[in-house]
């Protein structure tokens, strides 16, 4: 029988930024490693350790590499834990690792690994704006580095017929600056123009910004690579100076708060 490594592994996610959403779990568990693997910026949210805890930072593209040295330093009995932003699980290092341990070394499977969950963008995002994840909804990154355009876009037109709300990741960079603009034209092909769409940039933060606009009005020069996207379902609305998606079906919007959310807001 083969030893079962000793050493450990724990994926956690520091939320979006703020450090009070950080969960205790992922907090003791940072304390707890002897080496932090993860990509530079997200290290950086992380205040100095106690003692010899190891900092291996690198570069966003390279997960797949990131998770094999995570695994490998746990195969050698460091206690390690990876670190993202948001949740772990959400386009994010934890399927990088499981994806690792399938293609490689397969005493990796017998290791002590775990994820801890954390608050992921689309929630932070929501709840400055109020509910607008009340109802059904999905997420989807507009990243192409790992799947294709095509796909992207089939999910879109599906998401569009199922009248979710989506989530929209990944929805610009500098180097893809037009994926944002073609799926808001999917979308507003198949959508009323009038349907809300907010851009929360830095979500979670005291740096928090929110830019309200409708499919008709958007401009989507307006978001980076902090910025996450939210298109309304056909049922999301303004009250007051929130948007929300009510839970039951069949709750349509009326004239009068059509017209009220169909202004351009900065706040
Ligand atoms: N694992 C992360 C998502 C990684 S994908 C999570 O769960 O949140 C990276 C994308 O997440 C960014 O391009 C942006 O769309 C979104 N994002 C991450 N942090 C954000 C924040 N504080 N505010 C708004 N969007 C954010």
């Amino acid at each position: 029988m083969t030893a079962r490594p000793r050493g450990s592994l724990v994926i956690v996610g520091t939320g979006p930024g703020a450090p009070d959403l950080m969960t205790p779990a992922t907090t003791r568990a940072i304390a707890r490693a002897t080496d932090l693997v993860g990509y530079g910026p997200y290290l950086d949210r992380i205040p100095p350790g106690q003692g010899d805890q190891t900092r291996h930072a690198s570069d966003n593209r390279v997960e797949l590499d990131r998770a094999r040295l995570a695994l490998d330093l746990a195969a050698q009995g460091r206690d390690v834990a990876v670190v993202s932003g948001g949740d772990p699980g959400v386009f994010a290092m934890a399927a990088a690792v499981f994806e690792a341990i399938e293609k490689g070394d397969p005493c990796w499977a017998s290791l002590d690994i775990r994820v801890e969950p954390g608050v992921t963008a689309m929630l932070a995002a929501a709840a400055a704006v109020g509910a607008p994840l009340g109802g059904d909804f999905c997420a989807i990154s507009l990243s192409d580095n790992l799947k294709s355009w095509t796909t992207i876009e089939r999910r879109l037109v599906a998401a569009a017929e199922g009248d979710f709300v989506i989530a929209l990741y990944n929805p610009a960079s500098r180097a893809r600056p037009h994926q944002l603009g073609e799926a808001l034209r999917v979308l507003s092909a198949r959508k009323p123009l009038s349907t809300p769409v907010l851009f929360v940039r830095a979500a979670g933060t005291p740096d928090c910004r929110v830019i309200e606009a409708t499919l008709g009005n958007v401009d989507p020069g307006k978001a980076d690579m902090r910025t996450l996207v939210i298109v309304g379902a056909s049922t999301t609305r303004r009250v007051g100076r929130w948007i929300y998606t009510p839970r039951r079906e069949g709750e349509r919007t009326s004239a009068s708060q059509r017209k009220a959310s169909s202004g351009l807001l900065t706040t």
